[in-house]
C-alpha cells in the first residue's frame, strides 16, 4: 500500500500518528481533571418563546486545561467516551449541576438545570441511584432536573436508554431527546420513550430563514411533539429572522447566541439581574 507516493503517506502517518498523540495526552490529563478541580459548569439560558421569561439553564462541561487553556467538550468528550474516563465526568457534572441548584434555592431561586448524558452512562447500573443521591444531598427536587440524551444515541441503545427512561422518570427527573432530526428516527418511534421535551438540532433552525423545507419541517417536527404532549426547544437560534419565525411556528422555547451564552455561574447571575430591569 505504500509503494506509490511514500512520502506523502509517511507524513499522513506522522500526521496521524501525532493525532494519536494528542488523545493520548489529553486523555492522560483528563483522568486527573476531575481532582484537580480543573472542570467547570457553563449554563446557558433557555427562553420561554412567548413570555420571554427565563425557563432553565442547560449545563455545558468545561475543562480549564492547566497548559492548553480552555477546552471545549466536542474536544475532550469523545476522548474520555474512548478511553473509559465519561463516566467519572459524567458524575461529577450530576454533583456538581446538583450543587449549584442548592446554591441558586439558597439564594431564593428555584432553577431548573439540564444535563447532558452519555449512553455510557446510560448502560451503566448506578446511574439513576447516583442521581437520586446527589438530588437529596443537596436537596433538589427531581422535577428541576432535565437529563439530555442525542437522539442519535437513543435510537442506537434504544433497549438502554428506554430502561433508564423509564427509571429516571420513576424518580421524577425529566427527559429530553437532544440534537432531534439527526438521527433519521421517526417521531413515532419517541414514544416509546417517556420524554417530556424534544430539541431541535440547531442545523435546522440555522436553514429555518432560507429554506422552506427545512421551515416545513421544523412545523410539522412541533405540531407532531406537541400531539405527543412535548415541549419543543429550538438550539442554536442566532437571529431574530429565526426567533420569529420559531415563534409563528409555536416552538415553545428557544435557546441560543441571539439570547444568551453559555456562561459562567458568576456571570449568568449578571445576566438574569439585566433582564429583570428590561
Ligand atoms: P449540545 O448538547 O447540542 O449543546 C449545544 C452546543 O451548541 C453547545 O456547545 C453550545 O455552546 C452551542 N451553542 C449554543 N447556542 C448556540 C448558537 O446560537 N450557535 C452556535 N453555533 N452554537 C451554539 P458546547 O458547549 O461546545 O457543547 C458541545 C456538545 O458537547 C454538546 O452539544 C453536548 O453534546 C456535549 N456536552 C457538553 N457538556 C456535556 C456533558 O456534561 N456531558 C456530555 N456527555 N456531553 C456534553
Ligand atoms: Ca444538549
Ligand atoms: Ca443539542
Ligand atoms: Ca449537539
Amino acid at each position: 500500500a505504500k509503494r506509490a507516493g511514500g512520502h506523502t503517506y509517511a507524513l499522513f502517518e506522522s500526521r496521524m500518528n501525532e493525532g494519536v498523540q494528542e488523545q493520548l495526552a489529553l486523555q492522560h490529563d483528563l483522568r486527573h481533571a476531575v481532582e484537580r478541580n480543573e472542570l467547570l459548569l457553563h449554563y446557558q439560558p433557555k427562553i420561554d418563546a412567548r413570555l420571554g421569561r427565563l425557563q432553565g439553564v442547560e449545563a455545558l462541561l468545561r475543562w480549564q486545561h492547566p497548559t492548553r487553556g480552555m477546552i471545549g467538550p466536542n474536544v475532550f468528550i469523545p476522548i474520555a467516551e474512548r478511553f473509559g474516563l465519561i463516566n467519572g465526568l459524567g458524575n461529577w457534572v450530576i454533583e456538581e449541576s446538583c450543587r449549584q441548584m442548592r446554591v441558586w434555592a439558597d439564594q431564593g431561586m428555584l432553577m431548573s438545570v439540564a444535563i447532558n448524558l452519555s449512553v455510557h452512562q446510560l448502560r451503566t447500573e448506578d446511574l439513576v441511584h447516583r442521581i437520586e443521591s446527589a438530588l437529596t444531598r443537596h436537596r433538589v427536587m427531581p422535577s428541576q432536573l432535565l437529563c439530555e440524551i442525542t437522539e442519535s444515541v437513543a435510537m442506537e441503545d434504544i433497549k438502554s436508554t428506554q430502561r433508564a427512561f423509564e427509571e429516571l422518570q420513576r424518580i421524577g427527573v425529566y427527559l429530553s431527546i437532544d440534537d432531534f432530526g439527526t438521527g433519521y428516527s421517526s417521531l413515532s418511534y419517541l414514544r416509546q420513550l417517556p420524554a417530556r421535551q424534544l430539541k431541535i438540532d440547531r442545523s435546522f433552525v440555522a436553514d429555518i430563514e432560507v429554506r422552506p423545507d427545512a421551515r416545513a419541517i421544523v412545523g410539522a417536527v412541533i405540531q407532531l411533539a406537541h400531539q405527543l404532549g412535548l415541549r419543543v426547544v429550538a438550539e442554536g437560534v442566532e437571529t431574530e429572522g429565526q426567533r420569529d419565525i420559531l415563534l409563528a411556528l409555536q416552538c415553545d422555547e428557544l435557546q441560543g447566541y441571539l439570547l444568551a451564552r453559555p456562561m459562567p455561574e458568576a456571570a449568568l447571575g449578571v445576566w438574569m439581574s439585566q433582564q429583570a430591569v428590561m
